[in-house]
């Protein structure tokens, strides 16, 4: 099969420090370690993505707009590493409303390979909750990655209900080194 592979990545808790409903640019703040491990597998010529959930839109919380912001805010912190999203797909419904997009739902990353090309069997999808497991497994990645950051450690204990391949990993470091050995 061709096209390049991606890393998809979810954004609160697994990038950047999860508050709950983080909608300011100036509260943003890098998981410790994010940008390097982040960074070498770019440069090992991964593509990179954001998938996200943004219920708190849906909720009335905070803005479309409010949360462009901040994204910018998450990309340029990233950019100080030599890292750039190739695109950040969002899902701003409710977990009630209906969406075409809303993890588990695997629409995003499947809009991704249709956009850009990806090659799902050499990628894969990295979060800290249970549905971002099922979201890449949904989708048909190589694997789907839980890290121990945000909800990680309370949603490890929910993966058993999860009857298909995933890896837990302590940290995005981690996880660079697996992907990047797989990788050759
Ligand atoms: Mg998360």
């Amino acid at each position: 099969m061709t096209g390049k592979p991606a890393i998809f990545f979810d954004r609160d808790g697994t990038l950047i420090v999860e508050t709950g409903y983080l909608h300011e640019p100036d509260k943003v703040e890098l998981i410790p370690g994010a940008g390097e491990a982040v960074s070498r597998l770019a440069k090992d010529g991964f593509e990179l993505f954001i998938v996200t959930n943004q219920a708190g839109i849906g909720r009335g919380y905070y803005t479309e707009e409010q949360m462009h912001a901040t994204n910018s805010c998450v990309c340029e912190k990233f950019s100080n590493f030599g890292v750039t999203f190739r695109k950040i797909y969002f899902a701003p419904e409710a977990p009630n409303q209906p969406s075409r997009n809303r993890k588990p739902s695997p629409q995003m990353i499947l809009d991704a390979q249709a956009d850009f090309s990806i090659n799902l069997k050499d990628s894969y999808m990295v979060g800290d909750k249970a549905l971002d497991i099922e979201c890449g497994n949904n989708a048909g990645v190589k694997m789907s990655v839980l890290v121990r950051t945000g909800y990680g450690q309370e949603h490890e204990s929910q993966l058993s209900q999860v009857h298909q391949p995933f890896i837990v990993v302590d940290t995005l470091n981690e996880f660079a080194n697996i992907a990047l050995d797989k990788a050759k």
